[in-house]
C-alpha cells in the first residue's frame, strides 16, 4: 500500500470520468499519430483507453495497483485492448527496452514529482523513447491561483527539467479538467521531441 493507493479509495479530483480534453485534442487534429504510447500515472486509464479506441498500441503505468485495477475494468467494459501495469515511472527502464515508445503522455504525473526526482523522470522518459520519438506533458501551470491542487509548473522549470535531453517545439496554454476547479484548472501543455543520444 503507497499513499497513490489511497487515493484511489474514494474517487479522486482529477478522475473526472472521461480523457482530458487537451489530450483528446492532440487527438483529433493529428498531431499525436497511432504508434505505441505510453501514458505515465494512467491513474484509471481515461487517456490511455481514449488512445487506444483510436487506434494507438497504449500501454498505461501507475505505481497504484488500485488505479490499476480499476483502469482494466474500464478498459473490459469499453471492451478495447489496453496494455495496463503497475509500475513506478522512476523505474520505467527496468519494464521497457530502451527506445521501445513512438511517444509518451503523462497527464498530472510530473507535477507532483519533486524536485530530486523530476531528473530521474527525465533520463527514464529519454531512455525508453525512440530518437525522435514525442513526449506530451500536461501539468498545472503557474498561472492557476487556487490553492487546491498539485504544485505548479512553470515554463522556466520545463525549460531547465527538459531542456538538455528534448526539443521543446512548444508550451501552450489550456486547462486540466479537475472536480475541485469549476472550468479546468490553468495548465500547460507542452510538446517536446527526444534529442538524439544514448
Ligand atoms: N493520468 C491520470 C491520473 C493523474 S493523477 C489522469 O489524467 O487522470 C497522478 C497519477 O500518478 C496517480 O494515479 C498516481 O497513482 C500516479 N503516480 C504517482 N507517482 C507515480 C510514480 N512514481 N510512478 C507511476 N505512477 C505514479
Amino acid at each position: 500500500m503507497n499513499s497513490w493507493s489511497d487515493a484511489y479509495d474514494s474517487k479522486p479530483p482529477w478522475d473526472v470520468g472521461h480523457p482530458q480534453f487537451a489530450i483528446v485534442e492532440l487527438v483529433f487534429n493529428n498531431e499525436l499519430r497511432p504508434g505505441k504510447v505510453l501514458d505515465l500515472g494512467c491513474g484509471t486509464g481515461q487517456n490511455t483507453i481514449f488512445l487506444a479506441e483510436n487506434g494507438f498500441d497504449a500501454i498505461g503505468v501507475d505505481i497504484s495497483p488500485e488505479a490499476i485495477s480499476l483502469a482494466r475494468e474500464n478498459a473490459k467494459e469499453i471492451g478495447v485492448s489496453v496494455g495496463f501495469r503497475v509500475g513506478d515511472v522512476l523505474r520505467l527502464s527496468r519494464y521497457f527496452p530502451a527506445h521501445s515508445f513512438d511517444a509518451i503522455i503523462d497527464s498530472g504525473l510530473f507535477h507532483i514529482l519533486s524536485d530530486d526526482d523530476r531528473w530521474t523522470y527525465v533520463r527514464q522518459i529519454h531512455r525508453v523513447l525512440k530518437e525522435n520519438g514525442r513526449y506530451y506533458l500536461l501539468c498545472f501551470s503557474e498561472k492557476e491561483q487556487s490553492r487546491a491542487g498539485p504544485r505548479r509548473v512553470s515554463k522556466a522549470e520545463i525549460d531547465t527539467v527538459f531542456g538538455k535531453h528534448f526539443k521543446i517545439n512548444y508550451i501552450a496554454d489550456t486547462l486540466f479538467e479537475s472536480a475541485l476547479h469549476v472550468g479546468g484548472a490553468k495548465a500547460y501543455l507542452v510538446s517536446a521531441t527526444r534529442l538524439e543520444g544514448k
